[in-house]
């Protein structure tokens, strides 16, 4: 479905001339449509003034008063004076910036309106930057408050707000919500909840307006909402229309491995299987994000996925996003599906021209399987037959990377898995378009992990805790500081942390990897501890994702104050994978910031993914949640997903109703919410 085809009126153009117009575009606004949505920051009480004498410092008013005299100073910088007073007292307008035009208005003689805060300067009582306008004598006083509006240098909210007073009048106001679903969810209507926005009447308190929960707010935040929510499910249905290959298994490659696994999958895990298995037989493409706590086995759900393909006579793709965690899994897959007679390719960056060479041609050949890194994306690389399309960690990946993978076969399914577990509201905005699996049980055995707080200066007793835990036949890591400005200091550190520790530990073997090793001296690191030959890892944070040792029972992470809540998280979850107890130390050097200390306190006392998350969006905020993946959020200007969460969940379930029951008024409602913006979303 396109909005090209419509019959629909597009909103008319804003009335300007081209200057003005520009100016306008610059924040968005190109017709009336835009302007009847461009709702105001906050609002300023014009409809009293002040006398100058006894406007109160620090505080905003409004003063009326004639200039008497108004001179450009170059020192101690470019500045505009000018002095004015009423019949109070004295006051100085103080400009940094100004125009021309604003020169002329503010003349010897003028009479001006200025609105600001006031404060005791050099000179007495002065405003810096005021808003300010000309009037006559004896102009009435506005009768409501003004709005102010977001806005852009040289355009006045003054001009703003007379273009959409036309707007209100010659707009389009008209409703977009049915008349029973409007009461069903008490929500003014639209007219109404606009005018009151931009014009609110005289006598409307201030602290209401701005608190944003009036129910004009809440109407404006709801349509706006709703727009996205119906955008994403019209990309939603609009997939489902598309042809994809329907995979259904020609023999049982994956009973036979499950029969070969040491272990039974959860019930979990047995549910997710069924709806990708079902999704893979469908002639439309699956996009399905499988969601699961770190540790939950997500991958043996991926290559259950994987053998359904292969069985029906496709190829699937894996990829993931580090070096070390795409040979992991081609390793573990390999290890899985080999025997059963499957062909596993392996593509990376690092491969030799020669072994490259080979692998590029097994996959255009239709080697069964294919795992790799980015390099799998690239061009050159050609599938014969791509029938599924596995993204691990897929936040870690943009849109492009995601697509790119697709565009290798012929609309084939996807697949894809993330442990970052997102709350309820901002998948259902970032998610909306897809399908979501969630592994919400672990494997069975697993021991909590043991999480403790300690003080750098007490760090000589983790070095006799992992003595303790390598004399009990276990293993241990030890994550070096993310240290953002520099990597070259990062790798000095894991370097000075790797010799201290081969000291301070001469019985033990320390083994060290970081992101500048060559691919197979890391995997040669890797693989050693892996085999147990190593007892102590230390690591730059290359191995955050994925890494599966389950002997290992110890993580140490060094200065955990600098680390994001997921990250910690994500490392915490490389422990904790056997059946031996696990801890994990944080060594935290002071003095904390609040936001450190606060999420210091939340990985110490919570082990679920899904709590961190959430307390991990009060503290951050949705912007930074999802890695890149382009969603409807950017749409969103007055909801917010956190304090507005109960709107989403509305919004979902009318998108959906109103699609199928009211088309016209969606492409409507679309229009006036999106408008161009609407291409945003597309991804
Ligand atoms: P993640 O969801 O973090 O990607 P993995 O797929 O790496 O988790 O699985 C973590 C570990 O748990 C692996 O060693 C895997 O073989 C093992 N595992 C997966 N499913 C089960 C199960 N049902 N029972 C026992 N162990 C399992
Ligand atoms: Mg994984």
């Amino acid at each position: 479905m396109t909005t090209s085809g419509s019959s629909l009126p597009v909103s008319p153009p804003i009335r300007a001339g081209e200057a003005l117009r520009k100016k306008l575009a610059k924040i968005g606004l190109h017709s009336e449509a835009d302007l009847l949505v461009h709702l105001p920051l906050r609002y300023e009480d014009e409809t009293r003034i002040t006398p100058v004498g006894r406007a109160l410092g620090g505080e905003a008013v409004q003063v009326e008063v004639v200039v008497h005299s108004n001179e450009v100073q170059f020192r101690p910088r470019r500045q505009m004076i000018v002095r004015a007073a009423d019949t109070s007292g004295e006051i100085t307008l103080r400009f940094f910036s100004f125009y021309p035009s604003q020169q002329a208005t503010l003349s010897e003689g003028s009479r001006i309106r200025a609105f600001g805060e006031v404060r005791g300067g050099f000179f007495g009582n002065e405003m810096v930057h005021p808003r300010f306008r000309k009037v006559g004598e004896d102009e009435p006083l506005p009768g409501q408050l003004t709005p102010i509006y977001p806005t852009t240098a040289g355009l006045a909210n003054s001009a703003l707000q007379k273009l959409i007073g036309q707007a209100l009048v010659a707009g389009d106001l008209s409703e977009t919500l049915p008349e029973d679903l409007r009461r069903r969810l008490k929500l003014p209507g639209l007219a109404r909840s606009l005018r009151f926005l931009h014009t609110p009447p005289p006598g409307t308190d201030l602290d209401t307006l701005h608190a944003r929960n009036h129910p004009a707010w809440r109407r404006v935040k709801f349509d706006e909402v709703l727009a996205q929510q119906l955008s994403l499910r019209r990309a939603y249905l609009a997939r489902r229309e598309q042809g994809a290959p329907v995979l259904v298994a020609q023999e049982d490659l994956g009973a036979r491995l499950l029969d070969r696994l040491p272990f039974a999958l959860t019930g979990a895990q047995l549910r997710a299987m069924a709806e990708i298995a079902d999704d893979l037989g469908q002639p439309y493409p699956m996009q399905r994000l499988l969601q699961g706590d770190v540790g939950a086995g997500k991958t043996i759900v991926a290559a259950l996925a994987a053998c359904q393909a292969i069985s029906a006579g496709w190829q699937a793709a894996f990829m993931a996003p580090t070096e070390i965690l795409a040979e992991q899994h081609y390793l573990k897959l390999k290890e899985w599906l080999e025997p059963l007679g499957v062909h596993v390719a392996w593509l990376s960056g690092s491969l030799k021209s020669k072994a490259r060479r080979e692998q590029l041609a097994a996959t255009a050949a239709g080697a069964q399987l294919v795992v790799g890194t980015h390099a799998l994306i690239q061009e050159g690389v050609d599938f014969a037959r791509l029938g599924l399309a596995i993204v691990d960690e897929q936040h870690r990946f943009g849109v492009a990377q995601r697509l790119a993978l697709r565009k290798k076969g012929d609309n084939p399914h996807q697949l894809m898995m993330s442990a970052t577990p997102i709350p309820r509201t901002l998948a259902m905005s970032y998610y909306a378009d897809l399908d979501v699996t969630v592994l919400d049980e672990l494997p069975p055995g697993r021991t909590p992990i043991k999480t403790r707080l300690v003080a750098d200066s007490r760090r000589q007793d983790v070095v006799g805790f992992i003595r303790k835990h390598v004399e009990e036949g276990r293993q241990a890591y030890w994550v070096c500081p993310l240290i953002e400005e520099s990597e070259a200091l990062q790798l000095q550190t894991a370097q000075d942390i790797y010799e201290q520790l081969s000291v301070d530990l001469p019985e033990l073997t320390v083994g060290l990897v970081h992101g500048r090793l060559k691919a197979d001296e890391k995997q040669a690191v890797m693989a050693a501890f892996a085999a147990g030959q190593v007892d102590v890892l230390v690591a730059t944070t290359v191995i955050e994702v994925g890494v599966d040792v389950p002997n290992a029972s110890l993580m140490v992470i060094e200065h955990a104050e600098r680390f994001g809540l997921s990250q910690l998280h994500q490392l915490r979850g490389r422990v904790g994978r056997g059946q031996y107890e696990s801890s994990c130390v944080l060594i935290y050097a002071g003095p904390l910031g609040e936001i450190a200390r606060r999420r210091l306190k939340i990985i110490f006392e919570h082990t679920d993914g899904f709590e961190i998350a959430r307390q991990d969006l009060q503290i951050r905020g949705p912007g930074e949640f999802v890695g890149s993946r382009q969603s409807g959020v950017p749409l969103l200007r007055y909801a917010d997903l956190d304090m507005d969460a109960d709107l989403v969940e509305m919004a979902r379930e009318v998108a959906e109703d109103m699609l199928a029951g009211h088309p016209e008024l969606a492409e409507r409602h679309l229009r006036r919410w999106l408008g161009a913006r609407e291409e945003l979303l597309k991804s």
